[in-house]
Protein backbone atom coordinates (compact mmCIF):
# COMPACT_ATOMS: atom_id res chain seq x y z
CA UNK A 1 0.00 0.00 0.00
CA UNK A 2 1.33 3.63 -1.08
CA UNK A 3 -0.04 6.70 0.95
CA UNK A 4 -0.26 9.58 -1.79
CA UNK A 5 -0.31 13.25 -0.42
CA UNK A 6 -2.94 15.23 -2.98
CA UNK A 7 -2.75 17.81 -0.59
CA UNK A 8 -1.16 19.34 3.34
CA UNK A 9 -1.27 22.50 4.45
CA UNK A 10 -4.56 25.33 5.12
CA UNK A 11 -5.07 25.34 1.23
CA UNK A 12 -5.74 21.90 0.95
CA UNK A 13 -5.81 18.53 2.25
CA UNK A 14 -6.26 15.05 0.94
CA UNK A 15 -4.52 12.11 1.24
CA UNK A 16 -4.85 8.64 -0.35
CA UNK A 17 -4.04 4.88 1.22
CA UNK A 18 -3.98 3.22 -2.13
CA UNK A 19 -3.97 -0.50 -1.87
CA UNK A 20 -3.66 -3.21 -4.39
CA UNK A 21 -7.26 -3.39 -4.56
CA UNK A 22 -8.74 -0.99 -2.69
CA UNK A 23 -8.23 2.70 -1.78
CA UNK A 24 -9.04 4.65 1.12
CA UNK A 25 -9.19 8.69 0.75
CA UNK A 26 -8.29 10.74 4.31
CA UNK A 27 -9.89 14.23 3.75
CA UNK A 28 -11.78 16.11 0.91
CA UNK A 29 -9.42 19.86 0.32
CA UNK A 30 -8.70 18.86 -3.03
CA UNK A 31 -10.54 18.66 -5.86
CA UNK A 32 -11.41 15.20 -6.96
CA UNK A 33 -9.78 15.70 -10.17
CA UNK A 34 -6.12 15.80 -8.32
CA UNK A 35 -6.96 12.46 -6.33
CA UNK A 36 -7.99 10.79 -9.64
CA UNK A 37 -4.07 12.02 -11.49
CA UNK A 38 -2.79 10.60 -8.52
CA UNK A 39 -4.40 7.24 -8.76
CA UNK A 40 -5.05 6.77 -12.27
CA UNK A 41 -8.07 8.23 -13.89
CA UNK A 42 -9.54 4.74 -14.80
CA UNK A 43 -9.28 3.96 -10.75
CA UNK A 44 -11.82 6.10 -8.85
CA UNK A 45 -13.62 2.64 -8.30
CA UNK A 46 -11.35 1.36 -6.53
CA UNK A 47 -12.01 3.86 -4.03
CA UNK A 48 -13.96 2.55 -1.17
CA UNK A 49 -14.69 5.97 0.92
CA UNK A 50 -13.37 9.18 2.25
CA UNK A 51 -13.29 10.13 5.71
CA UNK A 52 -12.65 13.35 7.14
CA UNK A 53 -11.56 15.35 10.32
CA UNK A 54 -13.94 17.98 10.38
CA UNK A 55 -15.93 20.69 8.44
CA UNK A 56 -13.32 23.78 7.30
CA UNK A 57 -13.08 23.90 3.78
CA UNK A 58 -9.08 23.32 3.26
CA UNK A 59 -10.52 19.63 4.76
CA UNK A 60 -13.95 19.38 3.49
CA UNK A 61 -14.53 21.83 1.06
CA UNK A 62 -15.21 19.39 -1.51
CA UNK A 63 -16.86 16.44 0.31
CA UNK A 64 -20.07 17.05 -1.63
CA UNK A 65 -18.12 16.54 -4.98
CA UNK A 66 -16.25 13.17 -3.86
CA UNK A 67 -20.07 11.72 -2.77
CA UNK A 68 -21.65 12.95 -5.97
CA UNK A 69 -19.04 10.71 -8.11
CA UNK A 70 -19.80 7.75 -5.77
CA UNK A 71 -17.23 7.97 -2.94
CA UNK A 72 -19.01 7.37 0.48
CA UNK A 73 -18.24 10.07 3.19
CA UNK A 74 -17.92 9.52 6.52
CA UNK A 75 -17.87 12.27 8.58
CA UNK A 76 -19.03 13.18 12.62
CA UNK A 77 -22.75 14.53 12.17
CA UNK A 78 -21.99 17.87 12.57
CA UNK A 79 -19.22 17.86 9.72
CA UNK A 80 -21.97 16.26 7.36
CA UNK A 81 -24.98 18.93 8.30
CA UNK A 82 -21.86 22.50 8.15
CA UNK A 83 -21.20 21.34 4.79
CA UNK A 84 -24.88 20.18 3.74
CA UNK A 85 -24.05 16.61 2.96
CA UNK A 86 -27.03 14.59 2.64
CA UNK A 87 -27.08 11.46 0.05
CA UNK A 88 -23.75 8.71 -0.23
CA UNK A 89 -22.46 9.60 3.45
CA UNK A 90 -22.57 8.05 6.81
CA UNK A 91 -22.62 9.99 10.37
CA UNK A 92 -19.93 8.17 12.46
CA UNK A 93 -19.04 9.27 16.15
CA UNK A 94 -16.19 8.77 18.55
CA UNK A 95 -15.55 5.11 20.02
CA UNK A 96 -17.16 3.12 17.59
CA UNK A 97 -15.01 1.32 14.45
CA UNK A 98 -16.53 1.34 10.69
CA UNK A 99 -15.81 -1.41 7.78
CA UNK A 100 -15.12 0.38 4.37
CA UNK A 101 -14.19 -2.54 2.46
CA UNK A 102 -11.45 -4.18 3.72
CA UNK A 103 -10.43 -1.15 5.89
CA UNK A 104 -11.72 -0.52 9.45
CA UNK A 105 -11.62 2.80 11.08
CA UNK A 106 -11.89 4.13 14.61
CA UNK A 107 -12.65 7.85 15.34
CA UNK A 108 -11.80 9.33 18.05
CA UNK A 109 -11.89 12.87 19.55
CA UNK A 110 -9.46 15.83 19.22
CA UNK A 111 -9.23 19.44 20.41
CA UNK A 112 -9.91 22.17 17.57
CA UNK A 113 -12.14 25.15 17.18
CA UNK A 114 -14.78 23.13 15.41
CA UNK A 115 -15.93 19.24 16.44
CA UNK A 116 -13.30 17.53 15.07
CA UNK A 117 -11.91 13.62 14.65
CA UNK A 118 -9.04 11.85 14.02
CA UNK A 119 -9.06 7.95 12.81
CA UNK A 120 -7.12 4.94 13.11
CA UNK A 121 -7.33 3.52 10.10
CA UNK A 122 -6.32 -0.74 9.75
CA UNK A 123 -5.75 -2.57 7.07
CA UNK A 124 -4.00 -6.01 6.40
CA UNK A 125 -2.00 -4.40 3.88
CA UNK A 126 -0.37 -1.05 6.24
CA UNK A 127 -1.49 -2.76 9.60
CA UNK A 128 -2.33 0.48 11.70
CA UNK A 129 -1.77 4.00 11.10
CA UNK A 130 -2.99 6.86 13.24
CA UNK A 131 -4.11 10.06 11.66
CA UNK A 132 -4.91 13.71 13.13
CA UNK A 133 -4.55 17.33 12.23
CA UNK A 134 -5.84 20.58 13.29
CA UNK A 135 -5.68 20.05 17.11
CA UNK A 136 -3.89 21.64 19.95
CA UNK A 137 -3.07 18.60 21.61
CA UNK A 138 -3.63 14.68 21.13
CA UNK A 139 -4.17 12.89 24.88
CA UNK A 140 -5.05 10.07 23.46
CA UNK A 141 -2.31 6.60 23.71
CA UNK A 142 -1.70 3.95 21.11
CA UNK A 143 -0.14 0.62 21.10
CA UNK A 144 1.09 -1.17 17.61
CA UNK A 145 0.94 1.46 15.38
CA UNK A 146 2.57 1.27 12.26
CA UNK A 147 2.61 4.49 10.77
CA UNK A 148 2.08 8.03 12.09
CA UNK A 149 0.03 10.66 9.91
CA UNK A 150 0.03 14.17 12.47
CA UNK A 151 -0.02 17.46 12.33
CA UNK A 152 3.06 19.73 13.10
CA UNK A 153 1.37 23.14 12.18
CA UNK A 154 3.65 25.73 13.78
CA UNK A 155 7.10 26.02 15.41
CA UNK A 156 6.30 28.29 18.87
CA UNK A 157 9.76 30.24 18.31
CA UNK A 158 9.08 30.73 14.19
CA UNK A 159 6.03 32.15 15.10
CA UNK A 160 6.84 34.52 18.25
CA UNK A 161 9.87 35.84 15.46
CA UNK A 162 7.11 36.39 12.78
CA UNK A 163 4.74 38.45 15.35
CA UNK A 164 7.77 40.24 16.76
CA UNK A 165 8.80 41.57 13.33
CA UNK A 166 5.06 42.61 12.90
CA UNK A 167 4.82 39.79 9.77
CA UNK A 168 1.39 38.32 11.67
CA UNK A 169 -1.01 39.84 14.32
CA UNK A 170 -0.35 39.31 17.83
CA UNK A 171 -3.73 37.73 18.37
CA UNK A 172 -2.59 34.70 15.61
CA UNK A 173 -0.84 33.07 18.07
CA UNK A 174 -3.92 33.01 20.80
CA UNK A 175 -5.83 31.33 17.55
CA UNK A 176 -3.18 28.71 17.14
CA UNK A 177 -2.33 27.60 20.59
CA UNK A 178 -6.10 26.50 20.88
CA UNK A 179 -6.44 24.84 17.89
CA UNK A 180 -3.27 23.76 16.01
CA UNK A 181 -0.42 21.42 16.83
CA UNK A 182 2.98 22.87 17.77
CA UNK A 183 6.16 20.71 16.70
CA UNK A 184 6.94 20.49 20.69
CA UNK A 185 3.79 18.91 21.03
CA UNK A 186 3.82 17.14 18.17
CA UNK A 187 7.22 15.34 19.42
CA UNK A 188 5.74 14.73 23.31
CA UNK A 189 2.98 13.16 21.93
CA UNK A 190 5.34 10.49 20.13
CA UNK A 191 7.75 9.86 23.22
CA UNK A 192 4.75 9.74 25.35
CA UNK A 193 3.43 6.62 22.81
CA UNK A 194 5.44 3.29 22.64
CA UNK A 195 6.54 3.65 19.00
CA UNK A 196 8.59 -0.03 18.56
CA UNK A 197 6.05 -1.05 15.68
CA UNK A 198 6.34 2.57 13.92
CA UNK A 199 7.54 1.99 9.95
CA UNK A 200 6.76 6.03 9.18
CA UNK A 201 6.02 9.05 10.68
CA UNK A 202 4.77 11.57 8.24
CA UNK A 203 4.14 15.37 9.84
CA UNK A 204 1.37 16.94 7.87
CA UNK A 205 -0.50 20.66 7.50
CA UNK A 206 3.02 22.13 8.27
CA UNK A 207 2.23 26.39 8.16
CA UNK A 208 3.84 27.80 5.28
CA UNK A 209 5.19 30.92 7.17
CA UNK A 210 5.11 29.45 11.03
CA UNK A 211 7.13 26.00 10.27
CA UNK A 212 10.64 24.78 9.20
CA UNK A 213 10.48 21.57 7.44
CA UNK A 214 13.98 20.71 7.58
CA UNK A 215 14.53 21.21 11.75
CA UNK A 216 11.07 19.98 11.99
CA UNK A 217 12.18 16.84 10.44
CA UNK A 218 15.24 16.62 12.28
CA UNK A 219 13.88 17.39 15.88
CA UNK A 220 11.61 14.78 15.07
CA UNK A 221 14.06 12.06 13.81
CA UNK A 222 16.02 12.93 16.84
CA UNK A 223 13.18 11.92 19.24
CA UNK A 224 12.12 8.98 17.69
CA UNK A 225 14.97 7.50 15.86
CA UNK A 226 12.28 6.75 12.53
CA UNK A 227 12.00 7.25 9.49
CA UNK A 228 10.12 11.53 9.17
CA UNK A 229 8.33 13.08 6.38
CA UNK A 230 6.68 16.27 5.80
CA UNK A 231 3.89 15.88 4.27
CA UNK A 232 3.96 17.57 0.58
CA UNK A 233 1.84 17.43 -2.04
CA UNK A 234 3.01 14.51 -5.10
CA UNK A 235 4.75 12.58 -2.07
CA UNK A 236 3.92 8.83 -2.57
CA UNK A 237 5.12 6.53 0.62
CA UNK A 238 5.34 3.09 1.05
CA UNK A 239 3.14 1.95 4.15
CA UNK A 240 3.49 -1.31 3.63
CA UNK A 241 3.49 -3.22 7.32
CA UNK A 242 6.57 -4.98 6.60
CA UNK A 243 8.91 -3.92 3.71
CA UNK A 244 7.90 -6.01 0.34
ZN1 LIG B 1 -6.75 22.74 8.48
ZN1 LIG C 1 -9.39 23.34 10.82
Amino acid sequence: MQLKVIGSSSKGNAYVLDGQQESLVIEAGIKLKEVKRAIGFDNLPKVVGCIISHSHNDHAGYATEYAAAGIKVLALQATLEAKSITRNCMAIEEGKGYKIGGFIVYPFGVMHDVPCIGYVVCHEECGKLVFFTDTYACQHSFTGVNHYLIEANYSDERLAENIAAGRLPPMLRDRLLTSHMEIGNTIAFLRRNPLNAVRNIILVHLSDGNSDEVQFIDRTVAATGKRVYAASAGMVIDINRSPL
